[in-house]
C-alpha cells in the first residue's frame, strides 16, 4: 500500500513538571488505546526497583549514550540530575512509518528540541491545576527532604512559565488522571482531523 499523509503516525510530545502526574497519565492512555506507543527514552541513570530495561527505558552507559550521539542515533537529549535522557530516533520512525501514532515523555528542553525538528509534532503540557495541589503532591511523596521538594517547586514553576510555547495544555486535577488522559486522547483525535493529514479525500472525488 502507498504510504500517504493519511496512514502516516503523528509523533506527540506529553511534557509537565514534578507533581503533574504525567507517567500515570500516560500509562493510563496508552493502556486505553493499544494502536498508540510510548517511546522508550535511553538513559544512564540506574534503575529503580520494579523498572526493566527496554520497558521503562534503555538503561545504558555513558560512553554508549555518547556513541549513540555522535552516531546520530538520537532524536534529542537533555542531562537531568547529572544523568543523559534521550530519545532513540529509529523507534520514532519506525512507529510513524507503520501508522502509529507515538508520544515521548519528555522534559521541556528535549519537546523544544523535537517540536524544531519533526515537522507537524503536537506539544502538551500537563500541569497540576494550581500551586498548593503542586506542592501537596510533591510534599506526599515523602521520600525527599525539604531542600529538594523547595528546588523541585521551584524548578516545575519554572517548566510551567513555558506553556505558551506548547501547542496544548491539559489540566490533571486530583484523582482523575482518566479524564485528563481522555482529554488528551481528543487531542490526538482531531488533530488527525487536520486537513494537513485529510487532503488524500479530495481524490475520491476528482
Ligand atoms: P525519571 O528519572 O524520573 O524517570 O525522569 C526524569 C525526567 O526526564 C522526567 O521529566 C522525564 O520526563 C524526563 N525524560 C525521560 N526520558 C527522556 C528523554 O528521552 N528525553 C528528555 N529530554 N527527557 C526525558
Amino acid at each position: 500500500m502507498e504510504m500517504t499523509e493519511m496512514n502516516k503516525g503523528i509523533l506527540f510530545i506529553i511534557s509537565g513538571p514534578a507533581g503533574s502526574g504525567k507517567g500515570t497519565v500516560v500509562r493510563e492512555l496508552i493502556s486505553s488505546h493499544s494502536d498508540i506507543k510510548l517511546s522508550v527514552s535511553a538513559t544512564t541513570r540506574s534503575p529503580r526497583p520494579g523498572e526493566e530495561n527496554g520497558v521503562h527505558y534503555h538503561f545504558i552507559t555513558k560512553d554508549e549514550f555518547e556513541r549513540r550521539i555522535k552516531n546520530g542515533e538520537i532524536l534529542e537529549y537533555t542531562t537531568y540530575c547529572e544523568n543523559y535522557y534521550g530519545t532513540p530516533l529509529k523507534e520514532v520512525n519506525e512507529a510513524l512509518e507503520r501508522g502509529n501514532d507515538i508520544i515521548l515523555e519528555i522534559e521541556v528542553d528535549g519537546a523544544m528540541q523535537v517540536k524544531k525538528k519533526i515537522e507537524n509534532s503536537v506539544t502538551i503540557m500537563l500541569t497540576p491545576p494550581d500551586s498548593v495541589t503542586l506542592e501537596n503532591r510533591l510534599r506526599s511523596r515523602g521520600t525527599e527532604t525539604d531542600e529538594v521538594i523547595k528546588w523541585r517547586l521551584e524548578r516545575a514553576k519554572e517548566e510551567i512559565r513555558l506553556l505558551p510555547d506548547y501547542d496544548y495544555s491539559v489540566i490533571n486535577e486530583d484523582g482523575m488522571s482518566d479524564k485528563c488522559a481522555e482529554q488528551i486522547y481528543g487531542i490526538i483525535c482531531a488533530e488527525h482531523k487536520r486537513t494537513l493529514h485529510t487532503r488524500d479525500i479530495i481524490k475520491k472525488f476528482i
